[in-house]
């Protein structure tokens, strides 16, 4: 008996070896050969007389064989089979490269459909290596729409074709329905056993768009299901249940009142610490809105109610100000606090261990160097992560692993466009917050070419000499990275200005320097011993310089736009005036398009619903920085309405039915498993 979970060994064709390679491919079962979607299409429905082909285009003829075809053999390891084929308007020349047995298979006198790709000159017509398949009779790779596969080696696009077509013929009636019958009724989508029909050969482009619609769909929506389900099922995990503790207390021993952001999200969070159950909380603000704050907040209250927290940065650099910061707003309320990084010397590290296993500190600071195996936590009731999708998502679990299911606090300042939000943290609890501390002035941004360089240089000039500090981005060079136009290095870069500006002090700081080294470098900007740093993005999260009030983003094409909204926060974190100039000298028109977004607005959630808009969903999921599972119709070019419609119907059908328990749930339930199951690492 075949079925859904039958081994991919067992198809018709597929020996042991073409097993293996498949499985290279994550695929196992017919399951997961039903699910492996085509990468692209190839539009063979298309006919033409030869006389009305064009240069260059893909196409099918049919044509009867004129002669006998000829084998040649040019010489070892080139051997040629020409021949000529005609229809009632012309005459198609054909070559074969190294298949000899083309000669055998293709008749003189016989009518064949040829799918290849045309190549004209004058009145002359050829094609080389053509598909070809008899003009009469079943036709299984011409005059349709052929799917395209992702190879591997010891797997052809003919293997695949089979190997799938077989699965289909073998299970299709058996797919159980994943969607509700309502949703999919109120969604107008097509039936599962249409939808992998025509995902993988499909009728026309209409069915094809019906079945990727559906697809996408149900592969989003069984998604949202899952993290909300977790979510669900999470928050009724006993946590560590604490006792309120006066928060006005806090606020008050701080230099400025908190905003009305800082508040709600640290009120909500206490509220989840004390409800005796687990906290998972996520708090989105951009760059600028006060984050560390509300994390000091709960680091208190969890002192107060005598457990320990962990505070997580994923550089070096940021943990280090990270202690700074919380050394100042924390240490005078009586906190004891340390830090573990992987600068330190083997027995700081050690005695930080020893501190934290006897209890003796409350907060402790760090980077990966804190959910090391031999770290252990006397009492450990918070953990907060700084800017988390830099985390991979499996490394925080790694630390809540360490108490008994510590509270847990994420922070990003990455504005996640909202119609993602909810699928991309869906199993945890969200704070926005949508407050800038008062005061604050709007970084003036505007998109420049190499043109203005001189002009650039003599504003650096200016700022300086008014006692200001100016940070300059360089993208990172990979050493394997082609170089289409001429990039920047940071230290080639730091060396030209060196040379414009021989009397100021220029530094330089990117991610193949020793943390010592970097951090060093941070430092004697903070303390406004530099007056330009290049950098490459190394600063782009969190880094604090109150005096910086320029920033200079050299080949900005090459950045994402929540990467340069990062950026530009560097600045305009004190009391002055703050400009980012975007340099580009790409005028291509998406380019300019991006750039001239972020000389429009400051607001890091209208931007990145703009670059949402214009890449579209499918790149924030192929980035794979969110830690959630692998898509595989998501990438087909999933639209932001169906993502908001999946989000919202898995809200209902949770809502009715949090366990998924009801019957006509049971093909719902069974997915939603599923993908839990093979995401244990990305998902928790
Ligand atoms: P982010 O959300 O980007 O992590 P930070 O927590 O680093 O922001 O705060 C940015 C700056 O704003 C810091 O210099 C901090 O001291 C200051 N700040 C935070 N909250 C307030 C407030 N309520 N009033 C004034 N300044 C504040
Ligand atoms: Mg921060």
């Amino acid at each position: 008996m075949t079925d859904l979970n039958t081994d991919v060994r067992f198809l018709k064709g597929i020996g042991e070896k073409k097993a293996q390679a498949l499985n290279r491919l994550g695929v196992f079962s017919l399951r997961d050969l039903v699910s492996f979607f085509p990468r692209r299409y190839e539009d063979r429905s298309e006919r033409k007389p030869i006389a009305l082909t064009q240069d260059g285009e893909s196409v099918c003829v049919e044509a009867m064989v004129a002669d006998t075809p000829r084998l040649t053999r040019v010489r070892r390891g080139l051997e040629l089979v020409k021949l000529r084929a005609v229809d009632d308007s012309g005459v198609l020349d054909i070559t074969y490269f190294n298949m000899p047995y083309a000669k055998d298979n293709l008749r003189r006198g016989e009518s064949y459909i040829f799918y290849g790709r045309i190549e004209a000159s004058g009145p002359r017509r050829s094609m080389v290596n053509p598909v070809a398949e008899k003009a009469e009779g079943e036709r299984k790779l011409t005059g349709r729409i052929l799917p395209v596969y992702r190879l591997t080696a010891g797997l052809t696009q003919r293997d695949l074709l089979q190997a799938v077509r077989r699965s289909l013929d073998a299970c299709l009636s058996e797919l159980p329905d994943v969607l509700p019958h309502a949703v999919r009724e109120r969604n107008a989508l097509a039936q599962t056993g249409y939808a992998f029909e025509n995902i993988h050969f499909p009728k026309d482009f209409e069915a094809l768009e019906l079945a990727r619609r559906r697809l996408i769909f149900e592969e989003l929506f069984v998604l949202a299901c899952a993290l909300g389900k977790m979510r669900g099922e999470r928050s009724k995990e006993p946590g560590l249940r604490m006792e309120p503790s006066d928060l006005t207390r806090f606020w008050a021993a701080l230099p400025f009142a908190p905003t009305g952001a800082q508040r709600r999200a640290a009120e909500e969070a206490m509220r989840d610490m004390d409800s005796g159950s687990v906290m998972n909380r996520l708090v989105q603000g951009d760059v600028g809105s006060g984050k560390t704050l509300v994390a000091a907040a709960l680091i208190w209250h969890t002192a107060q109610n005598g457990a320990m927290s962990a505070f997580m940065a994923p550089t070096e650099i940021l943990a280090e100000q990270h202690y700074a910061t919380l050394t100042e707003l924390l240490g005078p309320l009586g906190l004891r606090i340390g830090k573990l990084t992987g600068a330190m010397t083997a027995k700081e590290k050690r005695l930080v261990r020893e501190k934290l296993k006897n209890g003796e500190l409350d907060l402790v600071i760090g980077t990966h160097a804190l959910f090391s195996a031999d770290v252990e936590y006397a009492r450990l009731g918070l953990v907060v992560t700084d800017e988390q999708h830099r985390f991979g998502v499996g490394q925080r679990s790694a630390l809540i692993g360490k108490g008994q299911r510590p509270h847990v606090l994420v922070m990003s300042a990455t504005p996640i466009p909202r119609t993602l939000a909810l699928i991309i943290y869906g199993d945890l609890d969200v704070s926005v917050m949508d407050e800038l501390p008062p005061g604050r002035q709007k970084v003036d941004t505007f998109a420049v070419d190499e043109s203005y360089r001189a002009r650039l240089n003599g504003f650096i000039r200016k700022l300086v000499s008014e006692g200001r500090q100016v940070f300059v981005v360089c993208p990172m060079v990979e050493e394997n990275d082609e170089l289409p136009q001429k990039l920047k290095s940071a230290e080639e870069h730091a060396g030209e200005l060196r040379r414009t500006f021989p009397d100021l002090r220029v530094a330089c700081v990117h991610g193949k320097m020793k943390a010592k080294d970097k951090e060093a470098v941070m430092a004697a900007m903070a303390a406004g011993q530099i007056d330009i740093l290049v950098a490459t993005t190394v600063i782009e999260v969190g880094v604090d310089v109150p005096n910086a009030a320029l920033i200079i983003v050299e080949n900005a094409e090459r950045f994402g736009l929540s990467q340069l909204h990062q950026l530009r926060g560097r600045v305009g974190r004190g009391k002055h005036k703050s400009w980012c100039i975007l340099v580009s000298d790409n005028d291509g028109e998406e380019n300019r398009a991006r750039l001239g977004i972020m000389t429009k607005t400051n607001d890091g959630f209208k931007i990145s619903e703009e670059d949402l808009r214009l890449r579209g969903p499918g790149d924030f999921f192929g980035s794979r920085q969110h830690g959630l599972p692998e898509m595989h119709a998501a990438d087909l070019g999933a639209d932001v309405n169906v993502l908001q419609k999946a989000q919202q119907e898995a809200t209902l059908v949770l809502a009715a039915d949090p366990g998924l328990t009801a019957p006509e749930h049971a093909p719902l339930r069974e997915s939603v498993e599923r993908l839990i199951t093979r995401s244990a690492d990305s998902f928790n």
